[in-house]
């Protein structure tokens, strides 16, 4: 979500004429859009800032912003500890941001046609400052344009903001605020001007993604706002995958279970946080649902379609867990055999009811039972990766191989990195692979000409 709300303030300098630059010192504004999902996020983008303190000495006509949940978090405190920064901006703000810049860059000339030319400018010269953090109506249909890159294959579309449910351990609700949905039609349009663009796969985006419009919308022929969305999307010709991210098991509804089975540009892959295996952590967590009814969930989930990849999320040393309930956490990914899980280390977070609890767990028992889960979902992953080896599938080619340029990487339906010999013609392009290699968490294989089609061919790879 972050990534996308860049991508649109990108868009909205751009579009007033300003230019992405490769590297910070080049640039005549920094804007660093801020995570505080955990303690690790915050101190990261306070170090950063804080580099950045030793060009604004040297260049003090330079922008200098906080965006997004950290912004959000701490308004103007962070003006306190770092004078450099000009720019406090909320994330229901994305939108003023140009504005605000071009204001900061008008004043900070204006200053400095004013002093003796024969005078070094100082940081404390053209010192101004901008703090936005205030709730702003429909904010959550501001983030609807994009640029896109050459042969840009998949984009994000952010369908709507902010998250009601208050789980004990997040600082969502208040960084985001409560729960806006943009409309059908709003949607339909965006996705479909991205597709005319090149665009052939689109993830929708949403802190509860599957609760999309519940306040707003009526339920159609039993069907949520979530599942008629998906099929008005789904509609759209030349959109080849459709995903969504991240989903509540609160809400995963047999519509949408149906819907997965039904609809065949939905992908082969659905992430579904978990958080805990042990329904006393659950209810600590507020999260509604237990360790039977998530298992019953992903049991239909992949009924509903052959070879479906699942990948989670999971909080390991949430205030008072036991080693007994950690070992339910274990023994449920034993159980899952996910194809992959992002586990964290719990995080504090300030004003949160989780913060507040007894029982709050030491940072060697933390790390010793995050280190002890990793090693479960790796396996499981590797296996998972393994069982491609010799198959065939489809990749949707995104561009250069990070680890190496002269390699082609992209994605097959179940979101497996692939990498493969070819030749940048083919970025945006489907094209079909012959996996000969699993290595770490990513595949590699050789490029065929003329594979199956995409929906036979993925039912074929179920594991
Ligand atoms: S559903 Fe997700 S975003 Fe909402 S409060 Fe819970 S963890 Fe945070």
């Amino acid at each position: 979500m972050n990534e996308r709300d860049s991508e649109q303030v990108a868009h909205s300098l751009m579009a007033r004429g300003y230019e992405r630059v490769a590297h910070e010192s080049q640039a005549d504004v920094v804007l660093l859009n801020t995570c505080s999902v955990r303690d690790m996020a915050d101190q990261k983008a306070l170090g950063k800032m804080g580099m950045l303190g030793r060009v604004a000495k040297e260049r003090p006509h330079v922008v200098f912003g906080f965006l997004g949940c950290m912004a959000q978090a701490h308004g103007a405190e962070l003006l306190k500890d770092l004078p450099h920064v000009d720019l406090v901006v909320g994330t229901q703000k994305f939108h003023r941001v140009a504005d605000y810049v071009d204001k900061l860059v008008t004043k900070k000339n204006a200053r400095q046609d004013c002093l003796p030319h024969t005078r070094q400018r100082t940081m404390d010269d053209l010192r101004f400052s901008i703090v936005d953090v205030t709730e702003e109506a429909g904010s959550q249909s501001t983030i609807c344009n994009q640029q896109l890159a050459p042969r840009q294959a998949t984009a994000f579309v952010s369908i709507m903001q902010g998250c009601n449910m208050h789980c004990t351990f997040c600082i969502v609700p208040q960084t985001r605020g409560s729960e806006r949905s943009r409309s059908v039609g709003e949607i339909v349009n965006e996705v479909r001007d991205l597709v005319s663009r090149g665009v052939k796969e689109i993830t929708l985006l949403g802190q509860i993604v599957n609760l999309y419009g519940r306040h707003e919308f009526p339920k159609i022929d039993n069907k949520s706002p979530f599942v008629q969305l998906l099929e008005g999307v789904h509609e759209i010709g030349g959109l080849e995958r459709l995903r969504f991210t991240s989903p509540h098991p609160i809400g995963f509804r047999a519509d949408l279970v149906d819907a997965i089975a039904r609809l065949p540009k939905l992908v082969e892959h659905v992430h579904l946080p978990l958080q805990s295996g042990s329904n006393k952590i659950l209810k600590a967590m507020h999260r509604a649902y237990t360790a039977e009814k998530y298992v019953d969930l992903v049991r239909r989930i992949r009924q509903a379609r052959d070879g479906i990849a699942v990948t989670t999320d999971i909080i390991v040393g949430f205030p008072g867990e036991t080693e007994d309930d950690y070992e339910r956490t274990r023994d449920l990914v034993e159980e899952m055999q996910f194809d992959n899980a992002f586990v964290f280390r719990y995080s504090p977070r300030r004003g949160t009811p989780a913060a507040q609890m007894p029982d709050q767990i030491d940072e060697r028992t933390k790390e010793a039972r995050n280190q002890d889960l990793l090693q479960i979902v790796n396996e499981s992953s590797r296996r998972k990766l393994k069982r491609l080896v010799g198959r065939d599938v489809e990749v949707l080619c995104e561009g250069p191989s990070k680890t190496n340029p002269t390699r082609l990487m992209g994605r097959t339906r179940t979101n497996k990195i692939v990498v493969f010999e070819s030749n940048e013609e083919l970025i945006g392009e489907i094209v079909h692979v012959q996996v000969q290699q699993a290595n770490g968490f990513s595949l590699y294989g050789t490029r065929i000409r003329g594979g199956r089609a995409s929906a036979n061919y993925t039912c074929s790879i179920a594991s």
